[in-house]
């Protein structure tokens, strides 16, 4: 007779040691990603196949069929099928084994970030949360349905991949795919909290890096007033590359604001669509001191656009703007802002009413009675992108649910809850069970 939801959940129970331990473990292998910038490439590249290969261990315990490959040299990806009998639907579980680097190290009172640490509530340490914890809820999940005796009808894929922090998906999601991993469903385990835990995430926004270059025209220091008083020699004599430039800070800031009343979706907090300035630099060439009138100024922004909207649209759109702006000032009007488009991440996109959105907020009010995380979770949009994108963009359709806490990832004193953690663990099998069919279930 097939093993029940209530049986299962109580093998998932059983493992919570075991899980725990490995998170640490997984936590304890850095894995930095060596395209993160700052990041000296030969120093910091093998660390994502390390936890790759430690997860296809794994894998190989549960008696999935391992396949351990890479791209890149040193950045393994790893996947494990769990060859369903036949008849179900197939599913994807992803996540990523790459990480971001720590920061500064000061910053981290809880301690070394690589510690994995377990203080009984939690598990400390860089990846905990994004997304290591994840990554191995998901495959201790299938652990659990082994020891349950549960046969599923459908193909159940864990993938443990590399490159995700920088959309390097050449070589981890999209590759996979493209040797020939595919479902019907895919659920990564990215942390999808806010704004509540555990939440059920069917859409991203796109993501879009630029940097707006101003330039001015030097002179001595002394020249300031010459060039901005009234009577003086203007540009004549020097131009503010910072004054041109705040004043096209404040123009896309004046966008960002419009955005913020116009551009609504359903899944997402009123005003989440946003054009961040995240760096500033400016100053004359070469040194950066006050003595010599700036000759340019760069802002560096990422962009948080709507999902239904066309990238090439939104590149449109903000380019637009600023010329718009430009041409009210004599010096940009000739001197036009330049831009440097850097990076295009697509969003992705499942309907709420998908099939595999209820199926997973099924498996977790199931998994979660009696928990903290009772109840049905919250359909919402995940704040930031992931591999989800990659997913979708192949055809699969692709949601995120996973413990954890944006708000912590990428974060100091990065953690995951050990009990959020587990719920999410039993939701996976439930979702498997569920999703995939029980063999020999005539239900
Ligand atoms: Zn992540």
């Amino acid at each position: 007779m097939p093993a029940t939801a209530d049986q299962v959940i109580e093998k998932v129970h059983g493992l919570r040691d075991a899980l725990v331990e490995a998170v640490g473990e997984a936590v304890r292998i850095p894995s930095v990603n060596p395209r993160y910038p700052g990041q000296v490439y030969d120093d910091v590249v093998g660390g994502e196949g390390a936890v790759s290969r430690y997860v296809a261990g794994i894998y190989e315990q549960i008696g999935c069929e391992v396949d351990v490959f890479a791209i890149e040299p040193g950045r393994d990806n790893a996947v494990g099928t769990l060859r369903g009998r036949g008849g179900g639907r197939s599913l994807i579980f992803n996540g990523h084994s790459d990480v971001v680097p720590p920061g500064d190290l000061g910053a981290w009172t809880s301690g070394d970030p690589y510690s994995g640490r377990h203080d009984g509530e939690r598990i400390w340490g860089r990846g905990s949360t994004d997304m290591k914890g994840g990554v191995l809820a998901q495959a201790f999940a299938a652990m659990a349905l082994r020891e349950a005796g549960v046969e599923l009808a459908g193909d159940l894929i864990l993938e443990a991949v590399a490159g995700e922090e920088v959309m390097n998906h050449d070589i981890g999601t999209t590759a996979v795919v493209e040797r020939g991993y595919r479902a019907d469903a895919a659920v990564v385990a990215e942390p999808s909290a806010p704004p509540a835990p555990l939440a059920v995430v069917p859409v991203t926004p796109g993501l879009l890096w630029f940097s707006l270059t101003v330039r001015g025209k030097a002179s001595h220091a002394s020249m300031r007033a010459e060039a901005i008083r009234a009577g003086g020699l203007g540009s004549a004599v020097a131009v503010s590359a910072i004054d041109k430039g705040v004043a096209m800070f404040m123009a896309i800031r004046e966008l960002e604001e419009q955005w913020g009343q116009t551009k609504r979706h359903e899944l997402f907090a009123p005003g989440h669509f946003t054009i961040h300035p995240g760096v500033v630099t400016g100053g004359p060439e070469g040194v950066l001191v006050p003595f010599v009138v700036s000759e340019f100024m760069t802002t560096e922004y990422c962009v948080w656009y709507h999902p239904d909207d066309d990238p090439a649209d939104v590149r449109a759109e903000i380019e637009q703007h600023v010329a718009r702006a430009a041409q009210l000032d004599p010096w940009l009007r000739e001197h036009p802002p330049e831009f440097e488009w850097k990076l295009t991440w697509p969003a992705a996109r499942v309907a709420a009413d998908h099939p595999i959105v209820s199926a997973t907020l099924d498996a977790h009010e199931l998994a979660a009675v009696g928990t903290a995380y009772a109840g049905r979770p919250e359909v919402r949009g995940f704040a930031a992108v992931e591999d989800t994108s990659f997913l979708c963009a192949a055809g699969i359709p692709a949601i995120s649910y996973g413990p954890g806490d944006i708000r912590v990832a990428h974060a100091a004193d990065e953690y995951v809850l050990v009990d959020e953690l587990m719920t999410a663990c039993c939701t996976y099998a439930l979702l498997a069970m569920s999703w995939c069919g029980v063999a020999g279930d005539a239900s």
